[in-house]
């Protein structure tokens, strides 16, 4: 409605100003130019064309506006090298790159070799242009608009779950697949096992006759049992671990089970029913660590399950040197309940833990019963509390201690971990990127 309310100055909107011209004449001086790089130079006017268009449309007007005949683009342009058109063979190489994998969404960039990000710049600088598109985000547009005819599958800049990089001066696509995260909880019912690999302390993983030239300290880890059927399962390369803290290697993991998040690396597949994924770990790793999946997650997911700083409860076995009463326990214990409890790094990991001194409170602490002349606690404690040191004082590293109060020696025997709150299920409404149900087939 403009036109009308200006009326008479109707001209200048509707056609393009002799300013314009005059800058499309300077780019045609520096040498043969394709449309899209001429309508790139001005890729910021206007919307709703291409700069193909733009670039074609300039041309024509020149032509009318001089009065000169109309001509052609000949020869190779020389900001692109007529890259842009081979926008269609550049999909195709994407769409060849991408063959045998899964994927819903997918982004495209382009490595523009050197030069030709020089010689548009120049000209930038040269006619003091005001509103160019780089060619980088026009590459990106127009062979990503082909790949998602050719494949029916949508863009999306924030997580895509494939970037194809079309490296100009190699003539490749570099294909990125991005990982799969699942959230769920594991039981770990077997002592021994270790959370995530750990390199044999020998060889320091490079694999010597200790470790059966396997590189590791234990054959096993709680990763390497969820991990490896997941990662075949989703055709991955192998799949990381995040859990929600760690439990000691001999102790168990039961009850809640421990919330985490598995990340599977390069997956060929990502459209799998949770359930059927979830069967599959539990199958492979034979009762000795189970999961319950609960949904799809992204990276975002990692942090969170990280920094959860749920208190944890515990059931140990504890053993004491000397006589103790039923009563006389309980007694101890519920002084050092609902107390604060300050350990210095115990002697078993101060050699990869800094030495400090950290306070940590016993939510609760009680008495469960009796078993072969060892007695059975629970304790609930601030994430970070050491459990064994709580019992045997560590040399009088942890302040109080069960040993302290009873005035005789205790240990922890077993271990294992029976509750860790978590993060996860508050999400499961939906307000995840990646909900389940859009994510299973
Ligand atoms: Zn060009
Ligand atoms: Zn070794």
């Amino acid at each position: 409605m403009k036109e009308q309310e200006n009326g008479d100055k109707c001209c200048n909107v509707l056609s393009p100003g002799p300013e314009l011209l005059e800058k499309t004449g300077e780019i045609l001086g520096y040498g043969e130019i394709c449309n899209n790089c001429l309508g790139r130079f001005f890729g910021k006017r206007s919307f709703g064309i291409t700069n193909e268009a733009r670039g074609r449309g300039l041309r024509v007007s020149r032509a009318l506006h001089m009065n000169v005949p109309y001509t052609e683009q000949a020869g190779s342009c020389w900001i692109c090298n007529n890259e842009f058109k081979r926008t269609s063979e550049w999909a195709a190489r994407a769409v060849e790159a991408v063959s045998g994998i899964e994927f819903s969404t997918f982004l495209v960039g382009t490595r523009v070799p050197p030069l030709i990000a020089e010689s548009e710049e120049m000209v930038w600088s040269d006619l003091s242009l005001v509103d160019p598109e780089p060619l980088k985000s026009e590459m990106n547009r127009e062979v990503g608009k082909l790949i998602g005819q050719l494949t029916g599958k949508k863009a999306d800049l924030i997580h895509p779950d494939i970037v194809f990089i079309l490296d100009l001066s190699g003539g490749i696509v570099e294909l990125k697949v991005h990982p799969v995260f699942v959230a769920g909880r594991y039981m770990k019912y077997e002592r021994g096992i270790p959370q995530t690999h750990w390199d044999c302390r020998e060889c320091r993983g490079a694999g010597c006759e200790k470790c059966d030239f396997t590189g590791k300290q234990y054959q096993d880890s709680v990763e390497e049992l969820i991990g490896r059927p997941a990662a075949e399962a989703l055709g991955g390369s192998w799949a990381v671990l995040h859990g929600s803290g760690r439990e000691d290697i001999d102790a168990r993991m039961i009850g809640t089970g421990r919330p985490f998040v598995l990340e599977i690396e390069c997956p060929k597949k990502r459209l799998m029913d949770i359930a059927a994924l979830e069967s599959l770990i539990n199958e492979s790793a034979q009762g000795r660590v189970s999961v319950t999946l609960s949904r799809w997650c992204g990276r975002d997911d990692v942090e969170t399950i990280k920094s959860n700083k749920a208190h944890k409860k515990y059931r140990i076995l504890v053993e004491v040197d000397g006589t103790v009463t039923v009563e006389g326990l309980s007694i101890a214990l519920s002084t050092i309940s609902g107390v604060t409890i300050f350990q210095r790094t115990p002697e078993r990991v101060a050699h990869r833990r800094a030495d400090k001194v950290r306070e940590r409170r016993v939510l609760d602490i009680e008495y469960i019963g009796t078993e072969e002349g060892r007695y059975i606690i629970e304790v609930t404690g601030e994430a970070g509390l050491y459990i064994k040191e709580l019992v045997s004082g560590d040399n009088g590293r942890t302040h109080p201690s069960l040993t302290e109060v009873l005035g005789m020696p205790a240990r922890v025997e077993t271990l294992d971990v029976v509750q860790v709150e978590g993060t996860e299920e508050v999400k499961e409404d939906g307000t995840s990127q990646r909900p389940t149900k859009e994510n299973t087939v």
